[in-house]
């Protein structure tokens, strides 16, 4: 049997609001039952860090006031022990709860700051390098383009003229040839450009490293949007010499295309999955639970600048499916059971393992 890691990064609802709420009214029995030389109000901080999970600011806040107020009102119902070990004792819990609290809020506002730069990194990544791509590909070719019509409208009109000016519509068909070239050449340039894979950058690499890299510039996007995410890792995986930038635009474009076709309602699980295929390939593939493909338009999918998004670009499949060409892999889609979508990849993989 193939070994796999699994684990569940995210889980939507950590600790409820409920079990907080029996927590603190634990506290609040056992702080009233016992003696006031007995601090048990400290334990609070524990009910203010559970809040975390499902308050936002203010209501840490709410929390931690009702929490002081909880440890006050034991304090004045509690009738054994000494009460000047009880007032120390109060103030000291109370002095906990808010240090707790004032901190906590600190680091959390300080992990969202930390989010959010890296769900800017992950968006300028992508963007950057497609947008770039979009403006100058379709500036050049759309010249030659333009060109290649307006010759054609020409020609039409000295073909369809009395008598036809043959000569003039001749003229007309080399300049369509001319630009027809040109665009070819300006398409040719950019295939090239994208095969340009230097050797110097393709390094020995593990595929999974590669994988929970990228991943961690998604993670703060998943959460955000609710997404459980399962990750199936094959341990087996030998390495592979690939270019270590192109593999995470790679999986980096396919991440964020399930992220997105998980917008809308519905169950959204995410399963990232590597396994070897048996001929010397490893295979990653990509599961979501988002609306799933239309069987008719797979092949579509693939076409450079098509896009079914508002703000789409269309060129993220395109350019994902060269690298992984030119790296001596496949990438294709298919439907997922029983919903939503499935884009895998094979990438050769040599005999070297995992150091
Ligand atoms: P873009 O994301 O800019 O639209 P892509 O080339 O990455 O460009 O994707 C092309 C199209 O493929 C998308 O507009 C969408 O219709 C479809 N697509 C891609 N990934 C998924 C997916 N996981 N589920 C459903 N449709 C998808």
């Amino acid at each position: 049997m193939r070994s796999s890691r699994h684990f569940w990064a995210t889980s939507p609802s950590m600790i409820p609001p409920i079990t907080t709420a029996l927590l603190a009214a634990a506290i609040f029995v056992a702080d009233t039952a016992t003696d006031l030389e007995i601090a048990v109000a400290v334990f609070y901080v524990a009910v203010v860090l559970l809040s975390l999970n499902f308050c936002r600011t203010r209501g840490v806040w709410l929390v931690f006031a009702g929490c002081v107020a909880l440890t006050v009102l034991s304090f004045a119902l509690t009738r054994t022990g000494s009460l000047q070990s009880g007032l120390i004792n109060c103030i000291i819990s109370i002095s906990a709860i808010g240090a707790t609290t004032y901190l906590a809020l600190k680091i959390e506002s300080a992990k969202a700051a930390v989010h959010e730069a890296r769900a800017q990194l992950a968006h300028v990544a992508r963007v950057t390098t497609l947008g770039e791509l979009t403006a100058s590909i379709g500036h050049e070719v759309n010249q030659p383009i333009t060109g290649v019509v307006t010759s054609g409208n020409a020609c039409l009109r000295w073909l369809s003229a009395q008598p036809p000016n043959l000569e003039k519509a001749k003229q007309a068909v080399e300049r369509m040839l001319r630009d027809a070239n040109r665009a070819s050449d300006i398409i040719g340039r950019i295939r090239g450009l994208a095969k340009r894979a230097p050797p110097e950058e393709r390094k020995w690499l593990s595929i999974n490293d590669v994988i929970l890299e990228t991943l961690a510039l998604t993670r703060s996007e998943i959460e955000k949007s609710g997404i459980s995410l399962q990750m199936q890792l094959a341990e087996d995986i030998p390495l592979a010499l690939a270019d270590r930038i192109q593999l995470q635009q790679v999986i980096l474009n396919l991440t964020i295309n399930a992220i997105e076709a998980m917008s809308a309602d519905g169950p959204r699980q995410l399963l990232i999955r590597t396994v070897r295929d048996g001929t010397g390939s490893a295979i990653v593939a990509i599961h979501d639970s988002g609306g799933g493909l239309e069987a008719g338009k797979i092949a579509r999918l693939f076409d450079a600048f098509y896009t079914t998004k508002r703000e789409g670009m269309g060129l993220g499949l395109t350019i994902s499916r060269s690298i992984v060409e030119m790296h001596g892999g496949r990438l294709w889609a298919e439907t997922g059971t029983p919903r939503g979508a499935v884009f895998q990849f094979t990438l050769p993989i040599e005999g070297k393992t995992v150091a």
